[in-house]
This record gives structure tokens, sequence and C-alpha cells, in this order.
């Protein structure tokens, strides 16, 4: 956004304007984005977390720090740029893809348009994968529809040892997903391009102690009523198929014989899909399967052994 200098532009293009005359203290900038927030439906009530992340991002301030330096005068430029997030925000942008970073795992990792936003509920399934291969000195390990790495990296990163092989189709995915692995520095984890249909030969030669994934498991006809946040998501990224079970009808299938005797397949799974999920790892030879729920108590991921 252009400024003038005066903060008239603003006033025209923001959900906040600026009271006449008068330069906002940081703690009022702070508050008006807040307000603008608080409106919006669905994130209304983390409106103050998301705005003092947004705040954060741009003046470099945090929420303590603003509780000492909030009576100094916010600078006209960066006040533009916390608005233009605000607005942007307020029109439903993911706040993830606005900080161009989300924490998965204790871990940063660089996420935005064109790839699926780390989920707290998905480190079920690196907590699960961890344990399979607790007692391995150097297990190996498949992560498939790897998105922005945030799998594989939480694996390569908890078990120095361990070599991870990650497997993603989108360019765009694959994008983030180099990036993170660059920021990471884990010479032992790698990023490989391919379709987990028809996986590269770079990832097939090889047998692995435990294959981890989160498909896309959202039914077709659900997606046009998702969250306008998740709706901007990548479709590839969530579109299960008709019912959702597309990728668990055959990944069981490709998985198996990739693992080595007594490793695991560890799926990702949506609300409700155990029962589905469990009957065809077991039709696919894979024993002791079994459903974890997550915190919130819902089934999340279903295991079976080779
Ligand atoms: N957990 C995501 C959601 O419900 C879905 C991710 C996926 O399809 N793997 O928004």
């Amino acid at each position: 956004m252009q400024t003038t200098g005066d903060g008239r532009k603003d006033r025209t293009n923001g959900p906040i304007p600026p009271p006449d005359g008068a330069a906002l203290t940081l703690e009022q900038l702070y508050r008006q984005g807040r307000a603008a927030l608080a409106a919006l439906s669905g994130a209304g009530e983390n409106s103050p977390m998301e705005a003092a992340f947004l705040f954060r991002k741009v003046f470099g301030i945090g929420r303590e720090e603003l509780l000492l330096r909030g009576q100094e005068p916010a600078p006209e430029g960066l006040s533009g740029e916390y608005r233009a997030l605000i607005r942007r925000r307020a029109q439903g942008e993911p706040l993830q893809y606005l900080l161009g970073e989300w924490e998965f795992y204790g871990l940063n990792f660089f996420v935005g348009p064109g790839v699926l936003i780390p989920r707290p509920e998905t480190e079920l399934l690196v907590d699960a994968a961890l344990a399979s291969v607790r007692d391995l000195p150097s297990p190996a390990l498949l992560d498939l529809c790897s998105g922005s790495g945030c799998i594989p990296i939480a694996l390569g990163h908890a078990l120095p040892e361990a070599q991870v092989w990650g497997v993603e189709l989108s360019p765009d995915a694959l994008g983030y997903f180099w990036r993170n692995l660059a920021a990471h520095g884990l010479p032992r984890v790698a990023a490989v391009a391919g379709d987990v249909f028809a996986l590269p030969a770079a990832v097939t030669g090889r047998r692995y102690h435990a294959v981890t994934a989160n498909p896309p498991y959202i039914p077709r006809g659900e997606l046009p009523g998702l969250q306008a946040e998740v709706r901007r998501e990548p479709p590839l990224a969530l579109d299960g198929g008709e019912d959702g079970l597309d990728f668990y009808r055959r990944l069981p299938g490709i998985c198996f014989p990739l693992l080595e005797p007594g490793g695991w397949l560890l799926l990702e799974i949506g609300e409700g899909q155990g029962e589905a999920v469990s009957a065809l790892l077991a039709a696919a030879g894979f024993r002791s399967v079994r459903v974890e729920r997550d915190l919130s108590g819902l089934e999340r991921l279903v295991r079976g052994q080779r």
C-alpha cells in the first residue's frame, strides 16, 4: 500500500482509520488490529493472539515488550504494513500464510500459499512414528505426501542417526519443503519429488522401519463447506476423493512391500475414518492394526505392522 505520509491513504483502504491529527501509539495500533479481527467469524476468539502475531511480525515487538513500550508513537510506514496484514487476515487469508512461518513439533517451518499448514494434531503422527522405531540405532523412515516437510523434518530432527525420505508431488509444496530442509540443516533428510501412486526409484530401492503419511482425506463434497481459511489451502492436500478414502485404499498395498518385516505404517486420518482405514490396512496384510485418538479425543491415526 502506498502511504502519502499523512496517513490519509490508510484511512481509505484500511479497516482501522487513525484518529484525526494524532499518531497512534503502538498500544492503540495493536488494539485497533485486535478489534478489527474480533469481528472476524471463526477467528474472533483468537483475535488477541492473531493481532499480536501480526504485530510482532511487523514491529518485532511481542506482547510483553508492548506492555513496556505501548506509549511510543507507531511509525507511519510500519503501521501501514500492520494494517494491510490485518485487512488481509480479516478477508480470510490464513494467519500462517501472512506470517510466512509456523511452528510444528517445536520447530519453525516456512509456509505460504500452495502448501498445507502444519496442524498441531499431526504431532501425534510424529510421536507414534518415533515410538515405533525407538529401539533401532539408525532407522530408515519414509514420509509420503510431505507438503512443507514438517513430518520428515521433525523426525530427522528428533533422530539424528535416522535416514528420512519425504515424497511430495506439488512443485509449490516442494519449494517449501526444500527451503525448510535447508533452514534446518539436516543432511540425513531428503526431499524427493514424486507421486505416491508411482513412487520414484529414489525411494523404492530400499526398505523402511516406518512409513508415515498425512494424505488428503477430506471427502470431496465437503471441500466447499470448509472454513474460509482452509479453502485457501491447496485442494491437492485436502481432497481425498468421493468418500475421503482414496489414499487409504492404495497406500497400504504400496507401502507393505517397502517395509521391513516388523516395520510400521502410520497414517493420519480424519474423524470417523478409523474403522474403514483399519479394514484397509488389515486387507493389505498388516497386523496389530489399531486406531489412536488425538488430545481432543478424535480418531487421528491408524497404524499397522508388517
Ligand atoms: N487436517 C486437515 C483439515 O482437517 C486435513 C488434512 C488432510 O486432508 N490431510 O483441515
